[in-house]
């Protein structure tokens, strides 16, 4: 019941010799997403260790350079390595023309099918399902149009009680009704499903805030999430060149993270003139304690709770 993020980059638009640009891989329970794919993202797989070939969804938030570029030499990694079957892409329309173009200019298609799914600008939305999880799009403020994305682990049925179940001798309709949340009668008696059942897994969550400017229109997208990436591009001190550049400091984060009532931030996207990540984390912790600052290969687990 794996709901793992590994951190592939963390630098904002220019990357470093410590942090390559945006990236991160996310396993849910053995569904293999991608989110964003700076410069070097499949080296970065590697290094760390991902299931290189196992993902079939990217998603990618907008298009500057620092969060797409790497989608060209991975896609051709996987196309040379034979893969045929679909991988699915969520992002700006645009994107497609330009993989339209690559395809042209170097002569070749891939054999796998690409699935393009254009990204909405303008409200949250849906954009994946399946019977245990979902993911939603939604916008953000950046100088370019730009989507973060919410994973959501679907709620699971309750649990029975053993020994309810040998107790009262239950068949296979009645339990399925019980962790239905239904009750059920039982040789002439009725039963409540609290008094056999156990609450199901709690749902986890996980929001990726994208590039963005400080925004509390999200906020509502955000509502007790269990962990929130936002970007962190600049301290308080250079709030002058976030403004200008529709990027966001690092008690901006911490403000959105303790309004959305989060239960953890990661912060990243690191503007290069910055050489470590301490005053970024002591910035953000003024305001939100539950804050880590992201750096490349970090993976984080979002556990279980009951
Ligand atoms: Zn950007």
């Amino acid at each position: 019941m794996k709901f793992e993020l590994t951190i592939l980059g963390c630098g904002g638009a220019i990357p470093t010799l410590e942090r390559k640009p945006t990236s991160q891989y996310l396993n849910i329970q053995d569904r293999h997403f991608l989110i964003d794919c700076g410069e070097g993202t499949q080296i970065q797989l590697r290094k760390f260790k991902c299931k290189f070939s196992k993902i079939d969804h990217i998603f990618i938030s907008h298009l500057h350079g620092d969060h797409f570029l790497g989608i060209f030499g991975y896609l051709s990694s996987l196309n040379l390595l034979g893969r045929n079957n679909d991988i699915h892409i969520y992002a700006p329309e645009n994107l497609n023309n330009l993989l339209e173009v690559h395809n042209s200019v170097s002569g070749k298609n891939f054999n796998f099918n690409i699935v393009f799914h254009p990204l909405n600008f303008s409200k949250l939305k849906r954009i994946y399902n399946d019977k245990i999880m979902e993911v939603f799009s939604f916008p953000v403020k950046h100088s370019v149009p730009t989507c973060g994305f919410l994973f959501k682990e679907k709620s699971t049925d309750r649990r029975m009680i053993k020994e309810k179940i040998k107790e009262l001798d239950l068949n296979i309709e009645s339990i399925k009704k019980f962790k239905n949340s239904e009750n059920c009668e039982v040789n002439g008696v009725l039963i409540d499903y609290n008094d056999v059942t156990t609450q199901g897994n709690q749902p986890r969550t996980y929001a990726y805030c994208a590039d963005s400017q400080y925004d509390e229109n999200i906020i509502s997208y955000l509502e007790n999430v269990d962990l929130i990436y936002h970007e962190s591009t600049f301290l308080e001190s250079k709030m002058d060149k976030a403004i200008k550049t529709k990027h966001s400091t690092a008690k901006q984060a911490a403000t959105i993270a303790l309004k959305a009532n989060a239960k953890q931030l990661i912060i990243g996207h690191f503007s290069a003139r910055y050489d470590n990540s301490d005053q970024f984390l002591e910035e953000a912790k003024v305001v939100f304690n539950q804050t880590i600052t992201a750096y490349d290969g970090y993976t984080h687990q979002i556990k279980i709770e009951n």
